[in-house]
């Protein structure tokens, strides 16, 4: 037997999808540096967590 909802992914998917944009929302383009990480100088925005982000919103 499987516990009601346990082995629901949605809720996954969902939790990383809000992970996800809650990233796009703080790691911001500064002046081509990314307002959090304060990296991406010189080699410009996104940052990796941004690039992170962004893959895992492309596999929902
Ligand atoms: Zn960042």
């Amino acid at each position: 037997m499987i516990p009601a909802g346990a082995s629901d992914p949605l809720p996954t998917l969902d939790r990383l999808a809000e992970v996800a944009i809650a990233v796009f929302d703080e790691h911001l383009n500064s002046a081509e540096c990314c307002a959090i990480c304060g990296t991406g100088c010189g080699t410009g925005w996104p940052c990796e967590q941004v690039v992170l982000a962004d893959h895992n919103l492309a596999v929902l």
